[in-house]
């Protein structure tokens, strides 16, 4: 891409002037100017390129300016740009027939949303609805969104500000294998701690007041934290004992991340709701939504359902989430996924983590992974401590400074790196990323003894 100084002057003046950004203290922070983007690259107006490991905001599942989704989005525009939500209409019909046949038997039905986190205040709202209780357990290392009830579900210290919270949300410990809360020492002891662990909670919270539970599939932000065997099956069966609604939050995972259309079919367990955004349309027109199983849904049969958006089910967005499935299906993306994700991502992760002594674990799944970075591997302190900022963050800062000087634009998260590609990253960019990352650590292992 070609240097243009003057365009990058226009667009950061009018960014710092006027744009109020998420999450940030306003006069903190340098946002670059983006020019452009294609596939698994962007660029700046300075004339630098960067491979983008963390697909956005962990989103952009099909790359920059997919030719398909572009297409789909004219070709509707310049039909029918929107239409109400209370009017059927064929390309919103189409996706929710799309996503229910990749969906487990027995989820008929979608109702659409605008992101991910009004997904997840509708999903509560079904299930209070539908067992006429209140409460819903979540667990600590979680992020399920920032509006009012998805920020109080949320388990990672974006909900502190927002305290004091919903009062009906109580969090609990989920498994985490690396860090074990239960002092476990193997997958089935950590299995059984967090079941055990679950239980509890209910009971002592009252199961009478429960209305659901909610769970990332894989944790995402919070770790990419891939749940141990036997662990989803058993609160499944929890949900069932004490008649609790089975909230599997999808968001991020959802739409091949891990090499599947719902992370769920990897972990032979089936919830009662399914919440996604994201990878459904590679977030090129905002969209997210419920997959309603069929007991759920047929209490709103004759009981009116008491939510709604003006733009749930747009038509825009929807073209794009029929096209990413066509694109998945044409090309092969869930295979594409596993097969990189366990030929190139998983041995040479591991190879990096036995080189650099910061490095105290690696974990995921298909183009999701997490590189913990730790002080010291048998003491496994973290590298950072938990939400640092500021000085204390440096030494992952550094790290990802490192990385974007080579041209690669990486998720950090506390003390850990992810790598999340767009799926469609050819193999050769994803070695090279790697390699970025193998060489930007040498930074971290400065910190570790
Ligand atoms: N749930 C999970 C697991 C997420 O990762 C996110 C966003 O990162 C959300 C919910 C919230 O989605 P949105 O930002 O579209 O509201």
């Amino acid at each position: 891409a070609a240097a243009d100084p003057s365009a990058d002057a226009a667009v950061r003046a009018d960014d710092r002037g006027h744009v109020f950004h998420s999450w940030s203290a306003q006069a903190l922070i340098d946002p670059l100017p983006v020019a452009g983007g294609k596939g698994a690259t962007f660029w700046d107006y300075a004339g630098n390129s960067y491979l983008d490991f963390s697909s956005q905001l962990v989103n952009l599942n099909l790359g920059h300016q997919h030719s398909d989704l572009v297409e789909a989005i004219r070709r509707q525009a310049s039909r029918l740009t929107t239409i109400q939500p209370s009017l059927a209409n064929d390309v919103r019909g189409e996706l929710a027939r799309r996503i229910s046949q990749v969906a487990p038997d027995g989820f008929e039905k979608v109702f659409f949303t605008n992101g991910g986190a009004d997904a997840n205040e509708n999903a509560v709202r079904m299930a209070r609805a539908c067992t006429g209780r209140r409460k819903v357990l979540a667990m600590y290392r979680s992020y399920h969104g920032s509006t009012s009830t998805a920020i109080s579900l949320t388990g990672d210290p974006r909900r502190w500000a927002n305290e004091p919270s919903d009062g009906s949300v109580a969090h609990f410990f989920g498994p985490y294998p690396y860090r074990s809360p239960f002092h476990s020492t193997t997958p089935e002891e950590e299995t059984a701690r967090a079941l055990e662990h679950l239980e509890q909670t209910i009971v002592l919270e009252g199961a009478s007041t429960i209305a659901a539970v909610i769970i990332e599939t894989v944790v995402g932000t919070n770790g990419v934290l891939v749940p141990p065997p036997g662990y989803l099956p058993g609160v499944r069966e929890l949900c069932d004992r004490y008649g609790i609604v089975y909230i599997a939050d999808e968001v991020m995972v959802g739409f091949g991340r891990i090499g599947e259309w719902f992370a769920i079919d990897a972990f032979n367990a089936v919830p009662d709701l399914i919440t996604f955004a994201k990878g459904v349309n590679s977030g090129y027109v905002p969209l997210g939504g419920v997959v309603i199983s069929d007991p759920i849904a047929a209490h709103f049969d004759t009981v009116p359902f008491p939510g709604g958006l003006t733009y749930s089910g747009h038509p825009l967005a929807c073209a794009a989430g029929v096209a990413t499935f066509e694109v998945f299906e044409r090309d092969g993306i869930l295979d594409r996924v596993r097969d990189l994700g366990s030929r190139v991502v998983e041995p040479r992760l591991q190879e990096i983590a036995r080189r650099h002594p910061s490095v105290g674990d690696v974990r995921g799944r298909g183009l999701f992974w997490a590189i913990e970075l730790v002080r010291d591997q048998e003491t496994r302190e973290p590298l950072v401590p938990f939400n640092a900022s500021g000085p204390d963050a440096a030494p992952v800062a550094a790290v990802a400074a490192e990385c974007r000087k080579s041209g690669l634009w990486p998720f950090t998260h506390f003390n850990r790196v992810h790598v999340a590609p767009p799926l469609v990253i050819s193999e050769d960019d994803l070695i090279r990323g790697l390699d970025v990352i193998d060489h930007a650590l040498r930074v971290a292992d400065e910190h570790a003894s």
